[in-house]
């Protein structure tokens, strides 16, 4: 049966596509009401947000801020605590990929996935932090990755920004262990979203084979279940994390990678 969540409020960067719209769902079927950010179609993201409310009965804004900026990102949290009446569990999702070796990185890229998926994570902490502490709970989720916690060429920039966001997932628990706030980072493997999609197309455009062998070459290799995750399978890991039966799971990362990390 699922949680009465009602009255809480639940902030997730990066919903309007893939994993984060499906933690959106999973937390509005729970009760939360959400607020939906990132970027896209304006008019998508308005049906999205209205199929929500309706849907599951809750209520549901939609800011579209770019995490790389701090003022902005403030500003959402403020508009979720004045329009929703509180926040109480933010979810840092958005994010970034860009594959290329370390010596031929293009520094434009390099500083572009640091700044959304490394301190743009800083910043809805930082932003969510001072609300939660002042009404004694918070839940704040990272979604992170395998590469949060081993590496794989090409990914430099992004193995390098998840670890980081797996170091400061540890030290925010850390110095609000007392304070009935959690912070925990969920390591995925294989999702099928668009961030994965465009890298199958690049393989099977770059070694000229189909794209359905591109997709089983890509999971073989790192996923032994050779299964892709759902982005409702990552919206259930973060429903956990919300539950009260969480509220001493803190400081730590939950794999959820069909063994990729057990290797
Ligand atoms: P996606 O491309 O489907 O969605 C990314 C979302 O981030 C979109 O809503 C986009 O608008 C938003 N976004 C991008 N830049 C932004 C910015 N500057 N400010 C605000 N929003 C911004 O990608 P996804 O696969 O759903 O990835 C979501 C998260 O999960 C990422 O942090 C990614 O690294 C992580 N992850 C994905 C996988 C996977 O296999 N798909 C595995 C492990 C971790």
């Amino acid at each position: 049966m699922a949680a009465n969540r009602k009255d809480k409020v639940a902030l997730i960067t990066g919903s309007t596509s893939g994993i984060g719209l499906g933690i959106a769902h999973v937390l509005a079927a729970e009760g939360y009401d959400i607020v939906l950010n990132g970027f896209g179609d304006a008019t998508e993201i308005e049906n999205t947000r209205k199929e929500i409310e309706t849907k599951f009965g809750v209520k549901s804004i939609f800011v579209g801020a770019d995490v790389t900026n701090y003022d902005s990102v403030a500003a959402m949290v403020a508009e979720a605590e004045s329009k929703l009446g509180s926040l109480d569990v933010i979810v840092n999702n958005a994010g970034v990929q860009f594959v290329s070796p370390v010596d031929e990185f293009p520094l434009d890229q390099w500083s572009k996935i640091i700044n959304i998926n490394l301190t743009g994570v800083f910043y809805g902490i930082r932003a969510a932090l001072p609300g939660m502490k002042k009404r004694g709970y918070g839940r704040i989720i990272n979604i992170a990755s395998a590469h949060g916690l081993v590496a794989s060429a090409g990914k430099g920039a992004y193995v390098a920004a998840k670890h980081g966001v797996v170091g400061l997932t540890k030290v925010t628990a850390l110095e609000n262990a007392r304070a009935n706030i959690t912070c925990n980072a969920i390591c995925p493997g294989w999702v099928l979203t668009p961030l994965v999609q465009k890298q199958i197309d690049d393989r099977a455009a770059r070694e000229g084979i189909s794209v359905q062998q591109a997709s089983d070459e890509l999971l073989l290799e790192k996923q032994p279940n050779a299964r892709f995750a759902t982005a409702d399978e990552i919206g259930a890991m973060v429903a956990y994390l919300c539950s009260d039966g969480a509220r001493n799971v803190t400081g730590t990362t939950l794999s959820i990678d069909g063994a990729w990390t057990a290797q």
